[in-house]
């Protein structure tokens, strides 16, 4: 485990001291709340009650759900001791469950009821479960007289015309949900007879057949494969580091272990860093194991998360495939847990308790034993480190399956190889691109940023076009006509005049976005099918899954993107990649700004050449000296590594050091500086722990609250948690201030 798992709190349920023994029958229930500490209830006659039991509980005028966390800690005096109300019919939490639930709340400081919020997501799952009343469109039904054909009404009508040629019968809330209305609009219309009812049984999910044969492993491959099944089959914890290049078969390797823990009877959690940009990732599970995995995003309907917790508490659900949340599912027996692109920062969930799901998953293992493997072909610092320090194991596939060769990369250096005026594309790449459309190839832009142009300004004023609510520029979006914040989601429409000096038609775009890289596109290859591809052009994973098999079909000759298309995709006839701003991630001061570019770029650069052609990259860089172009053009991956190792180790930094970070947030800017100094002013120090600020964050305004951040620096073998707690407790935090804590942070926004 990471040595960030390891120096976590011990686990230790949260109920803790057990008093001499209470007169009543008593247990501790922890609720699903942002409550440190589990509650005492009396259990009623005839009920009986075990740790992990799901139960419902009076609070105050309410009731909720709750879990049975350990004995009465006599937290409440038995006059005032309230009953449990009653338990549900579901199998109980598992012990492994409920520590793992300590765990991460000690580790990251978050209220242990809040973490078991993650756990008990679905309280619907808990209850029996019920056929539920669907709608279908009625054929040849008329309106009664005096019908009125509303326009919601007609929404709805039109969405289930589908239903007529077989189409899926829809729940009133999911039709109301799709047609941005209320349900009594679906009840009207079921009123008037236009629609037909059916009950729909719980949808039941199929069983993969770990029977079926793979594909033929290459040595290496099988090499790989025989050491993972023999971990899962020893069923004890180690962390692996599955290193290979993209293409080299990773994916058939772990299916491998997958298949190994449904022999043994035990279940497999594939952790995937954007689950609903996965179809192809699903659609081959499915050919493989002759039946889908179970999803869990939060792309699943109400009704699909109900029946998929309900389907994994009772041990019928052998695979899950999930983003960071799935780690929370209640698993009777899980035997390995794959955790693919292990390096994605998606997994670092920055809202609510903020955890890092591949740490917690290594956590997860631990406390389960079981092995777990983390994939990737360009792997996180931490990782890499602990894996050359051989607190991890490490399993290297060295070469691309079938022989086809990683893509040549080319730096264009734009200081001499210039774009004209007020383009973006440099002469060689537009040569590259010419050629490739030539031989009848694909080809892919890359630029990691949505919209037309990332700052608006006035030419007569100088007057900067930014979000009221953020430290932000507002960001064009040219194909909707409106600018856009993008960490609020403000809009408002392109102004004509400066809102500043009032002049007319001064404004003017500043720098690219994908929409304006489009433009220059269509103005070189008019002739050439061009789209673009980026998570605001592109509604859904179904839009995206649409847009993939199309440049697979060769629909497209040239694809616009951002990073919704550098994960994971395997287009054949793709031969070249121009990545049109290589230095974009490379500014801003962030720890890890170096090596999330290298990751990117990488990952970008390995869609070319997939298939039997090769593959050309080119990155345009105004710094083709800086080590991250040189190990991209070199090819030299662990050469990359090894400068960045030594970077970090002699700042102390992470992997090497640790980090903590504290953001203070308030809609009073005087009070979240008060709050900030003092608790600046009693920030734990010593020869060996620092602390940085308060400082304001960069983001120092994000939807209407100011924020200051401290950053805790520590040695790698300091326990920061029991610091920081100390430290909160020196401070009063008024009420209007909050203050986030962020254990091992990745975002120093
Ligand atoms: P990675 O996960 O390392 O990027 P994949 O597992 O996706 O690699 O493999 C890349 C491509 O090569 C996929 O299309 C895969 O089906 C194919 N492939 C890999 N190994 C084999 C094999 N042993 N036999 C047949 N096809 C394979
Ligand atoms: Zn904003």
């Amino acid at each position: 485990m990471p040595e960030s798992a390891r120096s976590g709190a011990k686990s230790k349920p949260a109920a803790a001291k057990p008093r001499p023994a209470a007169p009543d029958r008593r247990v501790a229930v922890l609720l699903p709340l942002p409550l440190r500490e589990a509650y005492d209830y009396r259990i009623p006659d005839g009920m009986d009650l075990g740790p992990g039991d799901y139960v419902e509980v009076p609070l105050g005028p309410r009731r909720v759900i709750g879990v049975v966390w350990g004995p009465g800690a006599g937290t409440v005096e038995s006059g005032r001791l309230k009953a449990v109300v009653r338990k549900f019919d579901a199998p109980p939490m598992t012990d492994v469950a409920r520590r793992f639930v300590d765990w991460v709340a000690a580790y990251t400081m978050t209220p242990p009821g809040f973490v078991l919020r993650m756990a008990v997501s679905v309280p619907a799952a808990l209850e029996p479960p019920r056929p539920m009343l669907a709608y279908l469109r009625k054929a040849d039904a008329q309106a009664p007289p005096g019908f009125k054909m509303t326009e919601p009404r007609r929404r709805i009508l039109a969405l289930l015309d589908d239903t007529l040629a077989g189409g899926p019968p829809r729940t009133p809330a999911e039709l109301a949900e799709e047609a941005g209305c209320g349900v009594t609009v679906v009840r009207g219309l079921a009123e008037a007879g236009l629609l037909e009812p059916v009950m729909l049984q719980p949808t039941r999910l199929g069983r993969p057949d770990w029977h079926r044969p793979g594909p033929s492993l290459s040595p290496d491959q099988r090499a790989a494969a025989d050491d993972l099944r023999e971990r899962v089959i020893s069923g004890r914890y180690s962390t692996v580091l599955l290193d290979g290049v993209t293409g080299s078969g990773k994916t058939e390797v772990y299916y491998e272990a997958i298949s190994a823990a449904l022999e043994q009877g035990k279940q497999a959690l594939v952790l995937l860093p954007e689950i609903a940009l996965s179809a192809q990732w699903l659609d081959r599970f499915a050919r493989r194991f002759g039946a889908p995995p179970a999803e869990w995003h939060s792309e699943l309907t109400g009704a699909q998360r109900r029946d998929t917790w309900r389907a994994v508490a009772k041990g019928e659900v052998p695979v899950v495939v999930g983003a960071r949340s799935a780690l929370f599912l209640p698993y009777p027996d899980l035997g390995v847990i794959i955790v693919d692109e292990e390096h994605d920062s998606a997994y670092k969930q920055e809202e609510g308790a903020i955890y890092h799901a591949r740490d917690m998953a290594v956590a997860r293992a631990h406390l389960g034993g079981l092995p777990i493997a983390l994939v990737s072909a360009t792997p996180s610092l931490e990782t890499k480190v602990n894996a050359d320090s051989h607190r991890y194991a490490r399993i290297a596939l060295p070469a691309r399956h079938g022989g086809a060769v990683l893509p040549e990369v080319e730096l264009v250096d734009l200081r001499r190889d210039r774009p004209p005026a007020r383009h973006w594309l440099a002469p060689s790449l537009r040569k590259a691109l010419t050629d490739t459309l030539a031989g009848g190839e694909q080809a892919m832009l890359f630029l990691n940023r949505r919209g037309y142009a990332p700052l608006t300004l006035c030419r007569a004023c100088g007057h900067r076009m930014q979000c009221p609510n953020c430290t932000a520029w507002l960001v064009e979006h040219r194909l909707a006509r409106k600018l856009q914040c993008h960490h609020c989601g403000l809009q408002q429409p392109l102004p004509h005049a400066c809102p500043e000096c009032g002049e007319e038609g001064t404004m003017a775009a500043c720098g690219p976005g994908v929409e304006r890289i489009a433009e220059e596109v269509a103005e070189l290859f008019p002739e050439a099918r061009a789209a673009i591809m980026a998570s605001d052009t592109l509604h859904g994973p179904r839009a995206i899954q649409e847009m993939v098999e199309s440049i697979g079909r060769h629909e497209l000759d040239i694809i616009i993107g951002t990073q919704v298309m550098a994960k994971g995709h395997h287009f054949p006839m793709l031969t070249l990649v121009g990545v049109v701003d290589a230095d974009l991630g490379l500014n801003g001061g962030d720890l890890r700004a170096a090596e999330r570019t290298y990751q990117l770029l990488h990952q970008v650069a390995g869609r070319a050449g997939r298939g039997e052609r090769p593959g050309r990259v080119m990155l345009q860089t105004f710094m083709p000296e800086h080590p991250v172009m040189q190990a991209l053009a070199a090819g030299d991956r662990d050469g990359f590594y090894r400068l960045e190792a030594e970077m970090r180790l002699e700042a102390g930094m992470p992997p090497f050091g640790r980090l903590a970070a504290l953001i203070v947030s308030g809609e009073d800017p005087t009070l979240v500086e008060r709050v900030a100094m003092a608790l600046g002013r009693a920030a734990p120090r010593s020869e060996t722990v620092h602390v940085l600020g308060p400082a304001p964050a960069p983001l120092s305004l994000l939807r209407g609250r100011y924020r200051r951040r401290l950053l805790l620096k520590a040695p790698r073998s300091t326990q920061v948690q029991p610091l920081i707690a100390e430290w909160l407790d020196r401070v009063e935090i008024p009420p209007a201030i909050r203050v986030q804590i962020d254990v091992d942070p990745y975002s120093f926004l």
